[in-house]
């Protein structure tokens, strides 16, 4: 399995790449998620990366590109799921290039379709596990223990850029530097388009049917 989840920020990549990854033994790849531990370690990457981050812009596409491919190239022969990388048509074309070299293309581009409103919402109502990564939501996916993750007992929190101005910036930037990878990879014929407005396990079983895994 090689595959791209792709959407707008909220649109629930995090949420199902942990769903598919338990499902078939793929590696969870999100640069967001990488990015924010080099930023809570305070390395060279790290400080470079915090000012983009927390105003909702994106980190500049040779770090990111650069932390990508060393993650690929780390998990070996195993399949993976990338979250949040690619997110311009550089990176897709450095991706590209990367997977030719060892004869690995990509399968699918999931892409999650969710209108503005829902994903403010989804945004808002965050909370994550610094430690491990897990998503929340104060509706929608409460944890078992509130303040708490399900998965390592890390306690819970509101990213800085889940606050209104940033959402706004997000949302934003997806729309002029990120959408346009939609017509990237249509062409390339691997895009599915899935309604993601439903709840997790729907949503979930769309992906499933689609990749007819
Ligand atoms: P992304 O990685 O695309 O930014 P996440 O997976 O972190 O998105 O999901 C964003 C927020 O929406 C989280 O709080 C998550 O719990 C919630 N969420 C994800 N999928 C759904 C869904 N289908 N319905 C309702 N809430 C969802
Ligand atoms: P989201 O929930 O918006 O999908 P992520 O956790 O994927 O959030 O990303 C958080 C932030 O990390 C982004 O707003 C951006 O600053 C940075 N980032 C993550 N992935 C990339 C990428 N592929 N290119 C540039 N910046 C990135
Ligand atoms: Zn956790």
């Amino acid at each position: 399995m090689r595959i791209v989840l792709f959407g707008p920020p909220g649109a629930g990549k995090g949420t199902q790449a942990g769903l598919l990854s338990e499902k078939y033994g793929a590696a969870h790849i999100s640069t967001g998620d990488i990015l924010r531990e080099a930023v809570a370690n305070g390395t060279e990457v790290g400080l470079l990366a915090k000012s983009y981050m927390e105003k909702g812009e994106l980190v500049p596409d040779e770090v990111v590109i650069a932390i990508a491919r060393a993650k690929l190239e780390s998990i070996g022969e195993q399949g993976f799921l990338l979250d949040g990388f690619p997110r311009t048509i550089a990176q897709a074309q450095s991706l590209d290039a990367a997977l030719k070299d060892i004869a690995k293309p990509l399968e699918a581009v999931v892409n999650l379709k969710v209108d503005n409103d829902e994903l403010v919402r989804r945004l808002s109502g965050r909370r994550v596990c610094p430690a491990c990564g897990e998503p929340y939501h104060v509706d929608s996916k409460k944890s078992a223990i509130e303040g708490k993750c399900d998965k390592c007992g890390g306690d819970l929190v509101h990213r800085a850029d889940d606050q209104p101005e940033a959402i706004m910036n997000r949302l934003n930037v997806y729309d002029k530097q990120t959408s346009p990878l939609l017509g990237y990879y249509e062409q390339s014929g691997i895009l599915k388009n899935i309604q993601a407005a439903g709840d997790i396990k729907e949503v979930f079983r769309t992906i499933v049917a689609a990749l007819g895994q």
